[in-house]
């Protein structure tokens, strides 16, 4: 585990202080928490950050690979995520980034013209050379999501809580918004061990979920999204069609 040993002077015990999002482990903390967790405090190119301004692009497509897979769920503490067994990949630019995992945040931690989404989907992917690729999907308050709906009530409330569930599948493309623009920077983790060089490409159509799912999900976990960073000169391109 990735915790500080903190000893407390007076009373003389040991105890373990693992990040998360209260005051006394939050973001603005989280350096403070471990060695390993320094970029959280000094990176200059953290993320996640506001999206607004684009430079419309040509950039290379994301070409999807993804496979079905059974429902592995689990409650981390500091969110609810789907880990996806090897063999499904986003292929851009020649490179395959392989999808480990998937998981939420709610709010969103990406605002878009300094506006937070109700929650944010984050697919976190691996190349060969140890690339972190995420893709974001921000997630709006509408109608019901259907290929989220066979899930949602598997969702695990406590942490440390997984679950399998071998009767429900889910190929997370049929989740993805069917307009795959998408804006891109490079970033880091948003969460501790806040790595950088890792690059982002958020989608820049939201998908809906219900009111009843966000409320579902924000039940069990809230407020574990960290506040936008400076972008610090960095590029933000989009592949989005201009408006108008
Ligand atoms: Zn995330």
């Amino acid at each position: 585990m990735n915790c500080r040993k903190k000893t407390k002077q007076i009373v003389q015990y040991t105890e373990t202080v693992c990040w998360g999002y209260e005051t006394e482990n939050g973001p603005d903390v989280w350096e403070q928490l471990s060695p390993e967790y320094g970029l959280c405090g000094t990176g200059i190119h953290q993320s996640p950050i506001d999206l607004v301004s684009p430079t419309p692009t040509e950039l290379p497509a994301l070409t999807f690979n993804y496979q079905s897979t059974r429902l592995n769920i689990r409650n981390t503490g500091n969110t609810i995520e789907v880990v996806y067994p090897e063999g499904s990949w986003v292929e851009i630019d020649d490179t395959k980034y392989h999808l480990l995992q998937f998981h939420f945040h709610a709010p969103s931690e990406h605002t878009v013209s300094g506006n937070l989404y109700d929650m944010e989907m984050h697919l976190v992917h691996k190349s060969e050379d140890n690339t972190l690729a995420v893709i974001g999907v921000l997630i709006e308050n509408g109608r019901t999501n259907p290929e989220f709906a066979a899930f949602w009530q598997y969702l695990p409330s406590i942490p440390g809580e997984s679950e399998e569930i071998k009767d429900v599948t889910l190929n997370v493309l049929d989740v993805l918004p069917s307009a795959k623009s998408t804006y891109r920077y490079t970033g880091s983790l948003t969460t501790p061990p806040c790595s950088e060089g890792v690059k982002w490409f958020i989608m820049t159509t939201p998908i809906e979920m219900s009111e009843a799912q966000i409320a579902a999900f924000k039940a069990i976990l809230h407020d574990n999204n960290r506040p936008v960073q400076p972008l610090n000169g960095r590029e933000l391109l989009t592949d989005a069609e201009a408006n108008g």
